[in-house]
């Protein structure tokens, strides 16, 4: 069977068709500015001697139905999927769950009404994924949809955690606690460390750093996220390309204050404005890499900012969770910026973490590995992630019979 996995936005839907037998990729690409003149159709596959191959096309894509459409009829015309009845599932991204969604759910208008009534918490993303289901659903009634939290992974923290220390009524009537993101990547590097471990996940007590544009770091006990650092929104916790991360909730209060700028002023401010991009002006980390190789003091305050909050969190989940048995390095930060991991992790050989610079600065192997030295108490891993893999198998499982 196959497994199709769609990540829809606004005006784009990101997608990648799993053969469900050995988990092998047949296509993935893009469906881009959909809306405007000139839509975007990107389309990667492999032929049947399993060369890579791809097409690209620029033409009108007026609505999400449109794109679906022309997606399904180019998987057809190169033999990808001769009809939608080969698809198991359908598996589609929502980053925003809210506070009752703990696992994959196969999607009912039940769903689809908790979804649209989270929108408030997630008004950028929530909709998008809507767009993409109501689609999904219509074109292809007999195949199950199944929705994958962002927030899933996340929702065995405890209260402890989850709170914030303002007034409950907040939480009771507003919802307003710490949900956490990335759960996908999270628990899928946690299963992959446990396999890199030789121990079952459920033995493992775990750091997980996901470094892409956006950040996150979780505490995971005994395989369960006790943790996470974003919160109610990807805004909290780690400094990323754009996001500022944890800061002083007064900045939001000056700047409304004394800027002129009102609630969608300061969002732009600290959401776009921030993070990387706002301390050196540019947020991909190669760029301020070389900058600050060449002397640039704001790209080397980027780095050192940076490394200095990632550091703060591991020892902040290293005392949470008393024993570490690895933690895991994983995004395109994550698993390219050696830099960054030999500055998060210096000078921690107190607890136990005890990095091997050479293996750490090795370009090659470039995948799954360890960097830290054999006498390290805590493994230092470096797993890329996969979450379109991990929204496949969980779509599967949330429509297979259980054994
Ligand atoms: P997204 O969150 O959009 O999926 P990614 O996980 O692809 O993002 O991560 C993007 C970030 O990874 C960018 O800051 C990019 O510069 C950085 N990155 C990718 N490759 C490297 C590399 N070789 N060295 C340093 N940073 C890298």
């Amino acid at each position: 069977m196959k497994v199709l996995v769609l990540n829809a936005g606004s005006s784009s839907i990101k997608y990648q068709l799993f053969d469900s037998a050995e988990w092998r990729v047949l296509a993935h690409g893009l469906i881009a500015r959909i809306g405007e003149e000139a839509g975007e159709l990107k389309l990667n596959w492999y032929d049947a001697a399993g060369a890579a191959q791809s097409r690209q096309e620029t033409r009108p894509i007026p609505t999400h139905q449109a794109g679906l459409d022309l997606l399904i009829a180019d998987l057809r015309e190169r033999g990808l999927l001769a009809d939608v009845t080969e698809l198991a599932a359908i598996g589609h991204r929502v980053v925003h769950g809210g506070p009752n969604f703990n696992h994959p759910m196969i999607v009912d208008d039940a769903v689809v009404a908790e979804i649209e009534s989270v929108i408030p918490l997630a008004p950028l993303h929530n909709p998008g994924h809507l767009a993409g289901i109501a689609v999904a659903r219509q074109l292809f009634p007999s195949v199950p949809s199944v929705a994958v939290f962002d927030t899933a992974f996340h929702q065995t923290m405890p209260p402890t955690a989850y709170r914030y220390a303002i007034p409950e009524f907040l939480y009771t009537e507003h919802r307003i606690r710490r949900y956490g993101f990335h759960g996908t990547s999270h628990h899928y590097v946690a299963k992959r460390a446990a396999a890199l471990l030789g121990k079952p996940l459920a033995k493992c007590n775990l750091i997980t750093l996901h470094l892409g544009n956006g950040a996150s770091a979780s505490a995971i006990r005994n395989g369960q996220c006790v943790d996470t650092s974003m919160g109610l929104t990807p805004l909290e916790g780690l400094v990323m390309g754009t996001r500022c991360g944890d800061i002083d909730p007064a900045v939001a209060i000056y700047a409304l204050k004394n800027l002129g700028l009102d609630a969608d002023g300061v969002d732009q401010l600290l959401n776009r404005q921030s993070g990387l991009l706002g301390i050196c002006g540019v947020n991909d980390m190669r760029e301020i890499d070389l900058r600050a190789a060449a002397g640039d003091a704001a790209a080397e305050l980027a780095i050192g900012i940076t490394a200095h909050r990632l550091k703060k969190y591991i020892g902040a989940y290293s005392a949470e969770l008393g024993a570490v048995d690895a933690i895991v390095f994983t995004g395109g930060i994550g698993e390219n910026a050696a830099g960054i991991r030999q500055r998060a992790c210096a000078d921690l050989e107190r607890l136990g973490i005890v990095l091997d610079d050479t293996l750490n600065a090795a370009r090659k192997p470039s995948g799954e590995r360890r960097i830290s030295t054999p006498a390290s108490a805590v493994q230092v891993l470096v797993i890329p992630t996969n979450e379109e893999l991990e929204i496949a198998q969980q779509a599967l499982a949330a429509v297979s019979p259980i054994e």
